[in-house]
């Protein structure tokens, strides 16, 4: 019997099909890498220096990051128990999703959203079930309270949200949950929040108090700068929580990442200093491209949406060419991470040309 007449090892065909995870492209030395929403600024100095005393790397970490959690629990005026620490907010939305949803099970978000979403439902065996953005790019929640039904054991918002930048207001969520049902856990993916400038838009702490089956993630990737250590958190109730931790892979939160965590808390002043920078240059950045014509929602996180449609390749491929890296969603639109000023200045200098460039009556051109 040859090799290939052997029968292959019988995997899960919903996994086989899944695409591996697909990272931004790597960049090279000369160019922007705009495509994963990382924040441009090197680690602050208290943030090294608080992962280099970290160095008993023989040893286990703190099963439960219990100083961090407590640091965080402070913050939020909870019980500690409140907070749960993971290795990136990901994977606590891997862990809430296997704890809420299996086989025959549905998990309800808006799309496009968050690239990690469909994969992590399908990991745990349950269904997506997706409510099409508005067509101004935001959260139909209206629509997707509708879409709940017997199976829906899971609903998740972003807001802002990934890739369109799109905010859900306090107002639309509260009457998201005023019709949700209390037993379905609802999970508020806010993984930009410290990037929000828009004062009516929703935040999930002071909500906690109401909300029985809300939970709140939050992350130190994006505007702490802390990606590459892993590390995010949950805030909600115990029982949610402790069937997360209930799923969760034991000791995945290191020691370094739990310090630095930490130090940047410590650092928040100026921490969130460099947010409003990164705010501001979006800001100019989307008045600019609105004024060259481009209509494209107003951005919230750290982040531009182009909804490119049938020219996202195109589009994406000019941009790559001037050493913007960003991330394409074919046929849907480019999502540009704001970095660097120098990027910003190369995506303006271009994005003047892409738009006169686009067929007439293109969604992503301005009418008139
Ligand atoms: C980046 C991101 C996350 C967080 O990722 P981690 O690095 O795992 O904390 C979560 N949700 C959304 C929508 C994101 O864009």
């Amino acid at each position: 019997m040859s090799l290939s007449d052997r029968p292959s090892v019988r995997l899960r065909p919903e996994i086989i099909a899944l695409p591996a995870y697909k990272q931004g492209k790597p960049a090279d030395a000369s160019d922007f890498k705009l495509s994963s929403n990382e924040n441009p600024f090197d680690p602050l100095p208290g943030v090294v220096a608080a992962v280099a005393a970290e160095m008993a790397f023989n040893r286990y970490p703190d099963a439960s990051a219990l100083a961090l959690c407590e640091r965080l629990a402070a913050k939020y005026s909870i019980d500690v128990d409140q907070v749960h620490v993971g290795s990136g907010s990901v994977a606590l939305l891997a862990q809430l999703i296997l704890a809420a949803a299996g086989p025959g099970d549905e998990v309800l978000y808006s799309w496009r959203s968050f690239e990690a979403y469909p994969s992590l439902v399908t990991v745990a065996g349950a269904t997506s079930v997706r409510v099409p953005n508005r067509a101004d790019h935001g959260h139909d929640l209206p629509e997707m309270a509708a879409a709940i039904g017997e199976a829906t054991r899971v609903v998740i918002v972003c807001s802002p949200n990934n890739p369109s930048g799109t905010i859900v207001t306090k107002d639309e969520f509260e009457a998201f949950m005023a019709v949700v049902p209390t037993d379905l856990l609802v999970i508020l993916d806010e993984a930009y929040i410290e990037f929000v400038t828009e004062a009516d838009a929703v935040t999930g702490p002071p909500l906690l108090a109401r909300y029985p089956n809300l939970v709140v993630l939050r992350t130190f990737s994006k505007a702490y700068g802390l990606a590459g250590l892993r590390i995010g958190y949950a805030l909600g109730p115990v029982d949610i929580l402790n069937a997360a931790r209930a799923t969760a892979i034991p000791l995945s939160v290191t020691a370094p990442a739990a310090a630095a965590a930490i130090a940047s808390l410590d650092a928040e002043k100026e921490l969130l200093d460099r947010v409003r920078t990164i705010a501001a240059r979006r800001d100019a950045a989307w008045t600019a491209l609105t004024q060259q014509g481009w209509n494209i929602p107003q951005p919230q996180g750290n982040f531009l949406w182009l909804p490119t449609g049938a020219e996202t390749a195109s589009v994406a491929e000019a941009l790559g060419e001037a050493g913007l890296i960003v991330r394409p969603f074919v046929p849907e639109g480019i999502r540009v991470s704001i970095g660097e000023e120098q990027a910003v200045a190369t995506l303006l200098l271009m994005s003047a040309d892409l738009v006169d460039a686009l067929p007439a009556g293109h969604p992503a051109r301005k009418i008139g």
